[in-house]
């Protein structure tokens, strides 16, 4: 059987080594030049356990399996943060400290109760958790090893369907699997938002990373990269840029902010952590933005669980975040099953 996938993020990637481990006959389309470059490679490279839902639980459920599957199968793709901690900050959140301890104990979910560093002098009750850091360079080299003569880069698919064969660029695939999420084809149950997140450098070098997730509600969070000494900075209010209808809308969105516009997130987004971490601009100097466009279903239930659907010949995949990438293939694994046993 032919599969093609489109799309070369985690989504694509994952299910493409997953169907080729089954002996199928797998291509991969990607628009791109390189592989992980749209939002694989610009996100706040947190891989989830579920402690940044609080009120959502499709996602933490996703969230905390997905994160020990990540670790049995691609362990080396992350790395540990030393200090991770969740904060709760009086009368900031939309839930109290002893709710938020509650729903995630009974999710299952590890935590320490640990007392901040005093760089953050507000109230906050604070949880130290295991969630790890996103390595995209390691991730771009495993899969490159293990997708041989698989991807075709600077390819942008087109689909078409008739009863029984779905055609990718003219071209007759059994099945062709949209990883591009919602960008191929839009969904009538989400909408794209164009975003902004900041790249900070510690000036310290060598100083402990130490990551800040405030939760939960309109807050903001500190996250290391892969590269060590540099950060991003996310905000819940201030990281959405806009709301659009389609692909097209979000990206001219991205492609065409104003300095002016970035430089008023800046000061926005370094006022929000400054509430809480006074001496952040003492601490990080800033480097750049990062913009990309997040996929998301409407609703204020901070749902960021992963979608499969099929239509036909075409299975689509939703994504919520990385750690979702497990939920994605068992789903397109049983949507295939009795054709591929
Ligand atoms: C600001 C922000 C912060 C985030 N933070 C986190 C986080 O900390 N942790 C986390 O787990 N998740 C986070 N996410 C979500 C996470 O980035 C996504 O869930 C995940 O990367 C989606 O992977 P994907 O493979 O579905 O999509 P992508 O990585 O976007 O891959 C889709 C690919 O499809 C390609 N493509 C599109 N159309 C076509 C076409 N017609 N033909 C060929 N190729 C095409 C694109 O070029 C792209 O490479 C964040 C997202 C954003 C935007």
């Amino acid at each position: 059987m032919r599969f093609a996938v489109i799309g070369a993020g985690f989504y694509g990637l994952h299910i493409a080594t997953r169907l080729k481990a089954l002996g199928l006959e797998i291509r991969v389309f990607e628009k791109s030049d390189d592989i992980l470059t749209f939002a694989s490679g610009n996100n706040q490279f947190r891989l989830h356990l579920g402690f940044h839902y609080a009120r959502n639980f499709r996602t933490r459920q996703q969230s905390r399996d997905g994160f020990f599957r990540f670790l049995e199968r691609y362990q080396q793709l992350t790395e540990p943060i030393p200090e991770n901690y969740y904060l709760v900050p009086k009368g900031d959140s939309l839930i109290d400290f002893s709710t938020y301890k509650l729903i995630m104990m009974s999710s299952g979910l590890d935590f320490v109760e640990k007392e901040h560093p005093v760089e953050i002098s507000y109230p906050c009750g604070s949880v130290v958790t295991a969630e790890r850091v996103l390595m995209i360079d390691r991730a771009r080299q495993h899969f490159y090893q293990h997708l041989p003569d698989t991807i075709e880069l600077g390819v942008e698919a087109t689909v078409s369907m008739d009863d029984d064969r779905v055609r990718v660029n003219g071209e007759s695939f059994d099945y062709c699997i949209d990883c591009t999420w919602g960008h191929l084809m839009p969904d009538k149950n989400f909408f794209f938002e164009s975003t902004i997140l900041l790249y900070y450098r510690k000036k310290e070098a060598g100083s402990l990373a130490r990551a800040y997730t405030f939760v939960d509600g309109p807050l903001c969070s500190l996250y290391p990269t892969e590269k060590p000494g540099i950060f991003t900075l996310s905000s819940v209010p201030y990281t959405p840029i806009a709301q659009h209808g389609t692909s097209d809308e979000a990206l001219h969105a991205i492609a065409t902010l104003s300095s002016h516009d970035i430089n008023l997130k800046r000061l926005l987004m370094e006022k929000q952590i400054m509430r809480y971490y006074p001496g952040f601009l003492d601490d990080y100097e800033y480097l750049d933005p990062q913009l990309c466009v997040k996929t998301k279903p409407f609703g204020h239930d901070d749902d960021r669980s992963c979608y499969v659907k099929r239509y036909g010949r075409l299975i689509k995949c939703l994504s919520g975040k990385v750690d979702n990438i497990f939920y994605a293939a068992a789903e397109v694994m049983a949507l295939i099953e009795d054709e591929t046993e």
